[in-house]
């Protein structure tokens, strides 16, 4: 391949752009994805950080909900940040009542989870394979509450996975995007990419 990959950003709601000029700074191609025909020849699938609720309805109402599962299942790499690591959960807890998720991800996220402590904060991550922390941004953040042994942890906060990756799924609680550090897109789009 020549063109770096082919990636899509999930734009139903949320920081889109911001992921957006994150990819392309690492290389990579971008496609908004809207409906179901964008997710054709993908090598991998932002889904943004925003309002997971939201995101659920909308999702339902573009009919876009089974298609994402069925590429996911197919393979197509996924990274879902803080609300989208919500949607990539195989199980929620403190979701609001009806709220589904696409799944993929063997872990339970607990939704508003640092809400208890702090509504949102910021703080320097050890991340597994990157040599110096990343400045993470926190807001109105999930964790991981517990995870199957498929899932590797790469970042903790507050005693809690906050960065995970399984398979070809990736996710974190906080947001790289607004930082202008673009090491974890970069891990993204090296898998995407393989
Ligand atoms: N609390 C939001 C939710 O439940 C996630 C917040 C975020 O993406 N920054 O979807």
């Amino acid at each position: 391949m020549t063109a770096g990959p082919l990636v899509g950003v999930l734009a139903v709601q949320g920081d889109v752009r911001e992921h957006v000029r994150a990819l392309e700074a690492c290389g990579a191609t971008t496609r908004l994805v809207r409906r179901p025909a964008e997710l054709d020849d993908l090598d991998g699938l932002v889904l943004p950080g925003g309002e997971s609720t939201t995101m659920d309805r909308l999702l339902r109402a573009f009919d876009l909900r089974d298609p994402l599962r069925e590429a996911l299942a197919g393979g197509l790499a996924a990274y879902g940040s803080c609300a989208g690591m919500i949607l990539l959960a195989d199980r929620l807890l403190d979701g609001v009542v009806g709220q589904q998720t696409i799944g993929g991800l063997d872990v339970t996220v607990r939704r508003n989870a640092f809400g208890r402590q702090v509504d949102s904060f910021e703080g320097d991550l050890d991340v597994v394979g990157l040599d110096s922390p990343v400045h993470a941004v926190f807001i109105r953040a999930p964790w991981v509450e517990q995870h199957g042994p498929a899932v590797e942890v790469l970042a903790r906060a507050h005693d809690h996975p906050v960065m995970v990756r399984q398979g070809r799924l990736l996710a974190s609680a906080f947001h790289p995007e607004l930082v202008g550090d673009h090491r974890i897109h970069r891990l993204f789009v090296d898998l995407a990419r393989s």
